[in-house]
């Protein structure tokens, strides 16, 4: 055990509540005080302003940012965010996130994150395009393929992923695929990435559910957030035989006691941009019975599973005693505040953690940058095979550190993160090492 603890930090909120989250880990592993102080700040943070000629001739100024937390493993690895909330307060925790992902994956990368505040659907392609190209000449002195790698997150997808990519190597004169992933096939991506963060989770989850005697049939699903993650891995589900019985986008969501025919409903939302409870057979859609609901209402559902799949903080003190869900698999990055943690952790509620359940996006990254670097590609099934054996294996790994400490999955995953992390920051040498000749 360890004396040393994480002070709380005052001034940053979201960070702070992130961070609260070692506290509880660090009653189990004994990391030294050095490592400890390292991973409480990040090692860079870099705002920038971006100005852009919108198409109607006038010019405006973009606020971006981009933080590398620790690359104590590896270079900083983490996803790029476009939303209206982007500050540098959620940039630094993201890349906190990151930071503990890539270690509990035993990834060879460190944690980083990037993010522009706007609303992207108020830009025009062209604008979006000279964003992020604009973008990248203000992060490039950075950013690298052996310093700090690139990907979609909010908002964003592969197609900005290969703008950044071409940007990028035009400002170094080098065709420098490595730099960013998540990019199309066509420019050096990789097979399954675009699915690889839900194929993850669905990985996870078919590893855990079975101990939990849960028959999919019998098991209703409620996935807030329609997108890239959400929308795939609740068709994933639903072909697994799973009920799901209620999704949600940024404009509200539906209800149908009976199950939803996700295919159909992404079918529908791919030609209309909204989320219809509907039937389709071809391209012909008709309405289903349901019930529209708001986003709230479909945190607190009484259903056994709950996937918080699109921002952060959406479960808080204030709608935690109302979570009726048995389940949580947090595939969006900290939907859960450390306060509604233990609100759910006394109601009973099995908590699967962020870090762990979404580890698939990140995961196939890496095998992206392998591929980018070895000049090797891979086929669709070896993507496949390699994320279910990382999937699997560490959340075997962790489940196992939940039952042999009996702590809640969350503090199992920082505990198996913590001691990789530890390992490393520790192996530059320590206070003993130097005064002591030990370690
Ligand atoms: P996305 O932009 O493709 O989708 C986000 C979805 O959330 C959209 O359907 C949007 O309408 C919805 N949404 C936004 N605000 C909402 C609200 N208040 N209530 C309900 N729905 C809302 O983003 P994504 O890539 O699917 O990412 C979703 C989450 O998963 C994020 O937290 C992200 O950090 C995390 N994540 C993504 C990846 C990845 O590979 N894309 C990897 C790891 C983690």
């Amino acid at each position: 055990m360890t004396a040393a603890t994480l002070a709380p930090e005052q001034s940053i909120a979201l960070l702070a509540d992130a961070r609260k989250r070692l506290d509880k880990a660090l009653q189990y592993i004994s990391i030294s005080d050095d490592a400890l102080r390292r991973l409480k700040y990040p090692k860079s943070s870099l705002s920038v302003s971006i100005p852009v000629r919108m198409d109607n001739g006038s010019l405006k100024i973009f606020q971006g940012y981009r933080v590398r937390y620790d690359d104590t493993r590896g270079p900083g690895k983490g996803g790029v965010r476009y939303h209206p909330n982007v500050s540098i307060d959620e940039v630094q925790s993201l890349a906190f996130w990151m930071t503990f992902k890539a270690a509990l994956l035993n990834l060879p990368f460190g944690g980083a994150k990037g993010g522009i505040t706007l609303n992207p659907k108020e830009l025009s392609r062209q604008e979006l395009e000279r964003l992020s190209r604009g973008y990248i000449d203000a992060i490039a002195d950075f950013i690298g393929p052996d310093v700090d790698i690139l990907a979609p997150d909010v908002y964003t997808n592969s197609t900005i992923m290969g703008w950044m990519m071409d940007q990028y190597s035009i400002i170094t004169r080098r065709v420098s695929q490595a730099v960013v992933t998540g990019k199309p096939l066509m420019l050096g991506g990789s097979q399954g990435r675009d699915t690889a963060t839900a194929t993850g989770a669905f990985f996870a989850m078919s590893a855990i559910l079975p101990k939990f005697n849960l028959v999919p049939a019998q098991t209703t699903v409620a996935v807030q957030g329609f997108g890239k993650v959400g929308a795939v891995l609740a068709e994933l589900l639903f072909k697994a035989g799973y009920k799901v019985v209620a999704v949600s986008d940024s404009q509200g969501g539906i209800y149908a006691e009976q199950g939803l025919d996700i295919p159909s409903i992404r079918y529908h939302k791919r030609e209309s941009r909204s989320i219809k409870a509907v039937y389709c057979e071809d391209t012909v859609c008709s309405i289903v019975d349901h019930q529209a609901i708001r986003n709230e209402e479909l945190l607190t559902l009484d259903v056994d599973i709950l996937i918080p799949a699109a921002l952060e903080n959406q479960i808080t003190a204030a709608n935690a005693a109302d979570i009726k869900a048995k389940y949580i698999f947090e595939v969006a990055n900290g939907p859960i505040t450390s306060s509604a943690d233990e609100i759910l952790e006394e109601q009973g509620v099995c908590v699967f953690p962020d870090i762990l359940i979404n580890a698939g996006g990140v995961t196939v990254s890496y095998f992206e940058w392998v591929q980018n670097r070895s000049g090797l590609y891979w086929t669709l099934e070896e993507v496949q095979q390699r994320l279910k054996q990382k999937m699997v294996e560490e959340t075997q790994y962790t489940w196992q550190i939940s039952q042999d400490l009996r702590v809640s999955m969350r503090t199992a995953a920082y505990i198996h993160a913590l001691n990789r992390l530890g390992e490393a920051l520790d192996a530059k040498g320590t206070r003993d090492y130097y005064l002591n000749g030990k370690g």
